[in-house]
């Protein structure tokens, strides 16, 4: 088929995969042409999942910081509350973001084509419209990076209306008086503590015994504790063996006999590839066992034309991720290939309280290290910032070997754990000790003190261990912190 324009690279999708690489390759001066599907760029980042969701949880700790101090503003959350009105700065967010997206590909001369795109070969793609009008194009490379979609367990009847999932949850008119989640992993977990925050009686159920299993149990023990103080109810080691709107409300049959009954439900049980309405098998690009594009270190798929990036290829499935990748594989299609491949992956959780860790877990340390490893825990009721912004039953935990010379870890449950972490992450990349928190100066009062107090805490251990006194400088600081 003659194809109507030629470019560089194609990228189909526009989410934060696909909007790096198409950044990425016109500042590298590329030809450059961007399909999408919806009316709008930003993919499900931008328009059902990260942003709105993060938007959604800022009005709830707003809500949360006028009722708990009710003795200065006579506040009260009406009756019949509708999503919308939760959510009105999202049409800002969203506004900007997506103009900022728009602006940045003006400015560096991407096309964008809104349609969809399936491939009709290698180097080929066809983009037809929703009004049928169809284009061909050429590119020397593309990338796929058209994400995922929610997973729907064929035994519940998601509608939309009554039952949800992750795209449609949003779109409720009106806040419910009771919400069951189905699914343990972040987006089952942020949007239960969200919604309970908010007054709804969430009751969350999975198969495995707490929520999200891939977390250190300390912190989830705290997520849980918080979760169950605002009157939200985990229920684990059950699978639901029946769901139905049975005209008044959704009702929930567990394989334990429990009958579960909410005005909605949320479905969250992963995510799938968005790979079938793009015809990979006219490209030789081969899929992994779970659906998902193959790719190697460079992002590159079986057949070399054709690059993939972002949800699309598998776990993790971050935003952050996404536009990392996306990047990368520009970079090996012009042959500035990146200095390492990713190692260090922060997993951010905007649960409430967040949750993030970097790095090793005490029991995949433990694996490596056996019991050669020190951990040195923080608890933000030590911290005078903790305890001035009521954040008491936050935690930091640091893994760090025997010697206390590399940083194995770090593990945070908090209000604001998503961007301390990075402070931790920063360590580990430049192979500093733990002294580096001890040596060096912190801003009082903040959370970051809490690193101080860990690394004290492992400092110790570690003079225990050596039955060695501690150094009189050490010694000092420890004093220090215990009288702030
Ligand atoms: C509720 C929720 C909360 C989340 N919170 C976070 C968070 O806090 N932090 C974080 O890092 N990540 C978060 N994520 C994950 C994050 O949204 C995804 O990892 C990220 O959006 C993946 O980016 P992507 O570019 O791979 O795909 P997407 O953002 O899914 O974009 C893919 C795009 O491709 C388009 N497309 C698909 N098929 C075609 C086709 N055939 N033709 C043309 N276009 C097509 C789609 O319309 C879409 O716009 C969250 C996700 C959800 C659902």
């Amino acid at each position: 088929m003659t194809p109507d324009e030629l470019f560089d690279i194609i990228v189909i999708g526009s989410g934060p995969g696909g909007q790096k690489a198409a950044e990425q390759a016109t500042k590298s001066g590329l030809k450059v042409a961007i399909v999408e599907r919806e009316r709008a760029v930003g993919g499900t980042c931008v328009h059902l999942g990260t942003i709105p969701s993060k938007t959604l949880r800022e009005a709830a700790l707003t809500i949360t910081t006028l009722k708990r101090n009710a003795d200065v503003f006579d506040f009260k959350l009406k009756e019949n509350m509708e999503v919308s009105t939760l959510m009105r700065r999202l049409d800002s967010v969203l506004q900007s973001y997506t103009n900022h997206i728009s602006q940045q590909m003006d400015l560096t001369g991407g096309k964008v084509f809104l349609g969809r795109a399936s491939f009709i070969d290698e180097t080929t793609v066809l983009v037809t419209t929703v009004k049928g009008k169809r284009t061909v194009l050429q590119g020397k490379h593309i990338i796929v990076a058209t994400g995922s979609r929610p997973r729907t367990p064929e035994e519940i009847p998601v509608d939309h209306e009554h039952i949800l999932d992750s795209d449609s949850i949003l779109s409720m008119i009106y806040l419910p008086r009771s919400l069951t989640v189905i699914g343990a992993g972040v987006i089952a977990s942020e949007y239960a503590s969200i919604f309970s925050l908010l007054g709804v009686k969430v009751t969350m159920i999975d198969k495995t015994p707490r929520p999200l299993m891939f977390m250190e149990p300390e912190l989830t023990g705290k997520f849980l504790d918080n979760f169950t103080r605002y009157g939200g109810k985990y229920i684990g080691n059950v699978n639901a063996k029946s769901v139905e709107w049975n005209g008044l409300q959704v009702r929930t049959i567990l394989d334990n006999g429990q009958e579960l009954l909410s005005d909605k439900m949320l479905v969250a049980q992963g995510r799938l590839a968005n790979t079938e309405p793009l015809n990979l098998s006219s490209t030789g690009v081969q899929l992994g066992s779970n659906g998902t594009i193959d790719v190697d270190e460079n992002y590159q798929t079986s057949t070399p034309s054709i690059y993939a990036v972002g949800d699309v290829i598998g776990p993790p499935s971050l935003a952050s991720v996404s536009m990392e990748q996306g990047r990368r594989a520009i970079k090996h299609i012009i042959g500035e290939s990146s200095k390492e491949s990713i190692s260090l992956v922060p997993i951010g959780i905007y649960a409430v309280p967040e949750l993030s860790s970097v790095g090793l877990s005490e029991e995949q340390a433990r694996e490596q290290y056996g019991d050669n490893i020190i951990i040195g825990r923080a608890s933000f009721d030590e911290v005078a910032r903790g305890q001035i912004a009521g954040i008491k039953d936050g935690m930091l935990k640091m893994i760090s070997d025997e010697q206390g010379e590399k940083i194995l870890g770090v593990h945070i449950v908090a209000e604001g754990a998503t961007d301390l972490i990075h402070v931790g992450e920063m360590a580990i990349l430049n192979g500093n000790s733990i002294d580096v928190f001890l040596e060096n100066i912190l801003n009082f009062p903040t959370l970051g003190e809490a690193y101080r107090i860990a690394a004290l805490n492992i400092a110790t251990k570690r003079s225990q261990r050596q039955s060695k006194k501690l150094q009189p400088r050490i010694q000092k600081l420890i004093d220090e912190a215990e009288l702030n």
